[in-house]
């Protein structure tokens, strides 16, 4: 891993406190919509999805996060006071466009955040008499990114925060998005809870969103000391070979400290090992998501289909 280098390459430019990597990250053929979930409270959701987003926006790429839950943590760590704020209750629950309470995060160019108001605790039971219930986010998030598309400011990656359940929040942001990524912290019962999120990502495919699948597995609070960490770990591998990122998030003091001082650890201290780890894997999963990926793979599969008609 190059963890020197790519610290080294974080400057500041001349407007006070923006951040940017010399060496951008690639773009997305189209705009990618990850949720981050897993039922599991306490296993980096929100730590991930705001540092993988500040750090695609340190690549040069536009990001916007969505906290869809009601604790509002992804506010907190992206120093989003939400109390001033419309948010994520009005667009579900009152039909506000999504534009009108997206706001752009300080300290980067490309990063914006739609924050989870006070009210959104009470969105699930409110949204449940409505019509088509689960796809009340998808179909603001459409319209926005379309808004977006139309006047040249595409956006790049959505990142949506989930709170710690299966419930109709949750549902709604499986239902809007394409990618899963999916925090596994490597603890005791870490992939029993899978199973129960893998069957609520089927019903969501079969009735909902046809789309949508686990692409991306990122392990968080990784201690190597442990045995039990590294046998996780290789469980995982051997399940996800392909959706694992094989860099895992380090325990980390820095990371958890950031949040108290309204701050992603990208920002907060980007030499330290957890913002160095996020930063890679950010790197990683842009470099999956671009169109170099793309080619590539559809170069080999022309080489293969090649390959097997001269042996055939
Ligand atoms: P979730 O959103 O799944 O509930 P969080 O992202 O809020 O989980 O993380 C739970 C707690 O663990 C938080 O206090 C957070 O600061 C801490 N934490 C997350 N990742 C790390 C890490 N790599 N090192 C140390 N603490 C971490
Ligand atoms: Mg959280």
């Amino acid at each position: 891993m190059n963890d020197s280098r790519e610290t080294t390459k974080v400057e500041k430019t001349k407007v006070v406190g923006i951040r940017r990597l010399k060496e951008p990250m690639p773009t997305p053929l189209k705009t990618r919509v990850f949720t981050v979930a897993n039922q599991k409270g306490g296993v980096g959701k929100t730590t991930t999805a705001v540092n993988i987003a500040a750090a695609l926006a340190m690549g040069g790429l536009k990001v916007l996060v969505i906290d869809l839950d009601p604790q509002g943590n992804a506010c907190t760590a992206l120093g989003i006071d939400r109390e001033e704020l419309s948010g994520m209750y009005e667009v579900l629950v009152k039909d506000l466009p999504l534009s009108e309470v997206v706001t752009k995060v300080a300290g980067f160019p490309h990063l914006e955040c739609a924050p989870a108001d006070v009210e959104l605790a009470g969105a699930e039971i409110n949204m449940v008499g409505f019509v088509s219930r689960e796809s009340r986010l998808k179909l603001a998030l459409e319209k926005f990114l379309t808004e977006r598309e139309a006047i040249g400011a595409r956006l790049d990656y959505v990142i949506i925060d989930c709170p710690p359940s299966l419930g109709l929040l949750t549902v709604n942001a499986l239902t809007a998005a394409e990618e899963v990524m999916v925090p596994i912290q490597c603890e005791y019962y870490s992939l029993e809870g899978l199973t129960l999120l893998l069957k609520t990502l089927q019903q969501v495919q079969q009735m909902l969103n046809q789309r949508v699948r686990i692409s991306t597995i990122v392990l968080t609070m990784f201690d190597s000391r442990t045995r039990l960490a590294n046998d996780v770990a290789n469980s995982v591998r051997q399940h996800f070979p392909n959706e694992l990122i094989d860099v895992p998030i380090p325990r980390a003091v820095r990371v958890s400290e950031a949040p108290s001082f309204n701050q992603t650890v990208m920002t907060y201290d980007a030499s330290s090992p957890g913002a160095i780890a996020y930063m890679t894997v950010a790197r990683e999963i842009a470099r999956r998501g671009s169109g170099d990926v793309i080619n590539q793979e559809v170069i080999n599969q022309i080489d293969n289909l090649n390959n097997g008609a001269h042996t055939a």
